[in-house]
């Protein structure tokens, strides 16, 4: 199956603009059809008189609140061979509300299929080796290994936990060793890498390219990576109930691709997705939560045709509120150019004041002070304070997040 969607996707981004528009309006017609049949959406009323594409637009939002609890009612009740197949997806969003998708093998196999053919395009061969640095990792790492070499494959695997100066120049072996032609990593891991690499004055073999998805890339990383190793970096987008798949180009920019979901992006910049590929849950217009700058449908240059962006912010709802009651969202540039920042955070407490958490290579009350200076510069009227830290504040449901706020508003 996935040798057989790998080349479903080949031949729908082969595609040119005029084709791919006339496959849309059918994937997005199947996907109305297969909506219609779940009990969530059988009353919803669209005209059969205009495109499928815009009748789709004329639909309301599907919120995620709609969504917990009722996850059954998304289900299709039409059947197809690959639903007997299934898997469940968890994922607990910023809100505390967690859902859990069905998702048929076939759904399953499209989004590999998606990834393998972005990835391909950004240079990440089949062929390629490739070092995981992740937080989700081997059990042998549990007894405090660094390194592990996948037998019989071109894979390895770096403990992302056991990095320190002490150990830093261990993982420098490693790479001179095993030469990776892929680092695929998370980018709090890869940041702390760099830095200790940096500061420690490490030189280590350079992959050809790194690839990253799950959290957000800062300018912060890219900035050490071209400091250090100086190669490409793409980064992959995707949401835990997978209603949108997003990768860089090699102009930057993030593609949300045509023939996965439909994209929108809504006035207050939040991402809404109808996935085209589901054969279990439908979801039609889904709000992700996910904001998105400079949403675009021009074309970018790179070849793609798919609606783009320059950047994806974190989870839309991880905003601190002023003292006048505006909401900011966007609070990364509070970190931009901290060299010493391994990773941040801001927290906004119930009383409303506003703590900075980071984690530090070294004490630097200079950088203490741009970093208040900036934060009170965005949201006026809050008292800011800054504090080095071991490790970032988790939520109750055991994230890390970079904006957390201690009361509802
Ligand atoms: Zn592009």
């Amino acid at each position: 199956m996935q040798r057989h969607l790998n080349s479903v996707v080949l031949n729908q981004r082969q595609m040119s603009r005029e084709q791919s528009e006339v496959a849309l309006e059918r994937l997005v017609e199947a996907a109305l059809r297969r909506a219609k049949s779940t009990q969530v959406y059988a009353s919803y009323k669209y005209s059969l008189d205009m495109p499928s594409t815009l009748a789709l637009r004329t639909l309301p939002l599907t919120q995620k609140e709609d969504l917990h609890g009722h996850e059954d009612e998304y289900i299709t009740s039409q059947k197809s061979l690959s639903s007997l197949f299934s898997t469940t997806a968890t994922s607990s969003g910023s809100s505390g509300l967690s859902v859990s998708i069905k998702r048929s093998i076939r759904d399953v196999a499209f989004e590999q299929a998606m990834l393998n053919w972005w990835r391909s395009g950004v240079g990440w061969q089949p062929n390629h080796s490739v070092s995981i640095l992740r937080a989700e990792f081997p059990k042998e790492f549990e007894a405090g290994e660094l390194f592990l070499n996948i037998p019989k494959t071109s894979r390895s695997f770096m403990n992302a936990y056991q990095l320190s100066d002490q150990s830093v120049s261990k993982y420098a072996d490693f790479l001179n060793r095993s030469r990776p032609d892929v680092i695929y990593a998370i980018p709090t891991s890869l940041t702390i890498l760099l830095q200790l690499l940096e500061s420690n004055s490490v030189d280590s073999y350079a992959p050809k390219l790194i690839v990253t998805s799950s959290e957000t890339v800062t300018s912060n990383l890219r900035e050490l990576l071209k400091r250090t190793w100086d190669v490409p970096l793409f980064d992959w987008y995707g949401n835990s109930e997978r209603t949108s798949a997003a990768g860089q180009c090699r102009n930057g920019r993030y593609h949300f691709f045509w023939n996965y979901a439909v994209t929108e992006v809504t006035a207050n910049s939040e991402v809404v997705g109808t996935p085209l590929q589901f054969r279990m849950s439908q979801f039609l217009r889904y709000a992700s939560g996910d904001s998105v700058e400079d949403f675009s449908t021009e074309p970018c240059g790179c070849g793609w045709f798919d609606p783009h962006v320059k950047a994806i912010g974190g989870r839309f709802g991880d905003y601190v509120v002023s003292a006048s009651g505006s909401r900011y969202a966007t609070l990364s540039p509070v970190f931009d150019g901290e060299t010493n920042v391994i990773a941040g955070q801001i927290i906004q407490r119930a009383s409303g004041a506003l703590d900075v958490n980071v984690v530090m290579m070294q004490e630097d009350a200079a950088a203490f002070e741009r970093m208040a200076s900036k934060l009170s510069a965005r949201v006026p009227g809050r008292q800011v304070s800054v504090h080095r830290v071991q490790e970032l504040q988790k939520t109750a449901a055991g994230k890390t997040k970079m904006v957390i706020r201690e009361f509802e508003g």
